[in-house]
């Protein structure tokens, strides 16, 4: 090993993947798909505790997880992130931007509390911005990447009718940012792709939803695993195309 190469990275090991929001639901499925697919995982989580519990857990399933305190509004921790990878691996092949939260309640954006809006468009968008910002520059370097943008169905313009207001336009925004990144790198080289997982059950999809978790994460992961003919500044379910 040269001074100043990478502690852990060479050709022969695999892959690295970034999941934020990576301690519980669809985030810790995905780390644990991806995992199982050969990545090594940084497991990100706004709660530096939470995080490595939850990566312990893979970590006793025989699977190459490392948790990382990572609060994406916070862009201090997005560039410890990239500069802890950086230094660790030398290189990031996937960002899965998972974390997100949904706050609106039963309220119309008329009724919703001061700061729900905002913080809601600070995670969920801001926070997107915030990583993809600190890691694109890396993937055009090493011209590889692909990018997850965790979506929703209710980020469709059919769905901005009134009720989950912050939420859907949240998505809704985060649908136009997933288009203008992936217009501003090589599609070849760099796939960059808004993805809905369906409806799932967990904290935010509540208990009536009709998917397991297992299922919103696989049509999470099919970003991660496109190869250079596939797709990049699409909006995708279980790996079909659904409208904007
Ligand atoms: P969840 O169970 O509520 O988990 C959300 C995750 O996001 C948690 O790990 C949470 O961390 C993390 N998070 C929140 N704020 C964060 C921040 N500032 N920085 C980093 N991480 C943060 O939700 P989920 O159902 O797994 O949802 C995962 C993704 O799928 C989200 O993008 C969601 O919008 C999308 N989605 C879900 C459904 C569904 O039916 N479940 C449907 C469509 C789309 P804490 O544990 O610290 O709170």
């Amino acid at each position: 090993m040269y001074a100043g190469e990478p502690e852990l990275y060479n050709k022969a090991m695999s892959k690295i993947a970034l999941v934020t929001g990576g301690n519980r639901g669809i985030g810790f499925e995905v780390c644990r798909q991806l995992a199982q697919k050969g990545f090594t995982v940084v497991l990100g989580s706004r709660d530096k505790k939470l995080g490595e519990k939850s990566a312990a857990v893979l970590s006793k399933e025989g699977l190459a997880v490392h948790s990382l305190k990572l609060d994406v509004t916070q862009t201090g921790d997005v560039k410890k992130a990239r500069e802890w990878i950086e230094k660790k691996f030398g290189r990031l092949d996937a960002l899965i931007n998972n974390g997100a939260v949904l706050l609106d309640g039963d309220d119309t954006l008329l009724e919703l509390k001061p700061g729900i809006f905002e913080i809601t468009i600070q995670i969920n968008l801001i926070g997107c911005y915030n990583t993809i910002r600190e890691f694109l520059p890396m993937m055009k370097k090493q011209k590889f990447g692909r990018i997850v943008n965790v979506s929703s169905g209710y980020g469709a313009s059919a769905m901005l009718t009134t009720k989950v207001g912050a939420y859907k336009l949240s998505k809704y925004a985060l649908n136009g940012l997933t288009r203008i990144f992936a217009d501003e790198a090589n599609p070849k080289q760099i796939k960059i792709n808004s993805i809905c997982p369906g409806w799932v059950r967990t904290r935010m999809g509540g208990p009536d939803a009709t998917r397991e978790v297992k299922d919103g994460a696989k049509s999470v992961i099919w970003g991660a695993l496109l190869d250079d003919e596939g797709p990049s500044g699409g909006f995708f379910r279980d790996g079909q195309p659904i409208s904007w």
